[in-house]
């Protein structure tokens, strides 16, 4: 899997997740196991999502390497919650395709929703002619966004992380709404912090500001809801290179940088002091 070279593919993931403690917390539409690592003690949570769009496959080495740099001092205050890959089918298949040389983009689940507008809140149920499209025909309908909220559920999660690709942004909320979330200032704070750490100038936007674009069902605004400190982290650039044609038609290059080993360990080292419960500094 040339184009995949330093990505985990599925063994690898449930390895690296074994290897951390981790845990099954549901079951994907066929059948794959959902796991989450736990990482400290106490009663707060930070709870971490990645791969929740298949294709973005840097937001779930982040994730890893953000569980490894953790485990290796567990914080003692507060428990990290860690959800490697939300769509695991999807991520399955991803692998597939690279593996056999196919061209394809995937951002849904195999009953063809975007996990990421099927959230309770501010959910746009298909229409009922094209029912399983998109943001699917009610909140939580799909298996996979049903496990995270009925783990979230049983936790105080006060601070969460969505990690996607790409763009090289910090999303702040709300998303499905043009004003701004009440902890607005503590956010720009916190993410400004965590972008000043990074390289190539990661930018800290507010996702409503887009008038055009303020889809519903996210992650991001659901955490916000439950009063959690939330941000979705756009990792890399993608892997675009004007001057390579090769990877002008190439979809999980678009998403995936070639060797991304060096903005991963930035992004986990950059992200690690907030998801431990620390002041932005
Ligand atoms: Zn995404």
């Amino acid at each position: 899997m040339t184009v995949a070279r330093g990505y985990s593919d599925p063994a690898r993931v449930a390895a690296r997740a074994a290897a951390l403690g981790a845990a099954p917390i549901g079951r994907s539409v066929d059948g794959r196991e959902l796991v989450a690592i736990r990482i400290g003690a106490g009663e707060r949570v930070s709870l971490v999502l990645a791969g929740i769009h298949p294709i973005e496959w840097i937001g779930v080495e982040v994730a890893l390497a953000l569980a490894e740099r953790l485990a290796a001092a567990p914080p003692q205050d507060r428990r990290v919650v860690i959800v490697p890959v939300i769509n695991v089918d999807g991520h399955a298949a991803i692998a597939t395709d690279v593996a056999a040389g196919r061209r394809r983009y995937r951002r849904t689940n195999q009953h063809r929703v975007d996990l990421n507008r099927n959230f309770a809140i501010g959910h746009a149920p298909a229409p009922a002619w094209f029912p399983r499209q998109r943001a699917g025909l009610a909140p939580w309908s799909e298996p996979e966004t049903a496990a995270v909220a009925a783990l979230a559920d049983g936790l105080a999660v006060d601070r969460a992380v969505a990690l996607h690709a790409f763009g090289r942004m910090i999303l702040l909320p709300w998303a499905h709404r043009g004003a701004t979330s009440p902890r607005h200032a503590e956010l720009v704070a916190h993410a400004g912090a965590i972008a000043a750490h990074l390289p190539g100038r990661y930018r800290v936007l507010h996702t409503g500001r887009w008038p055009l674009f303020r889809p519903g069902g996210l992650e991001l605004d659901w955490l916000t809801a439950r009063g959690a400190l939330t941000m979705l982290v756009e990792c890399g650039r993608g892997g675009l290179e004007p001057l390579r044609p090769s990877t002008w038609l190439e979809p999980f290059r678009w998403y995936n940088p070639a060797d991304p080993a060096a903005e991963v360990e930035a992004l986990a080292r950059a992200l690690e002091p907030f998801v431990r419960g620390d002041e932005a500094r």
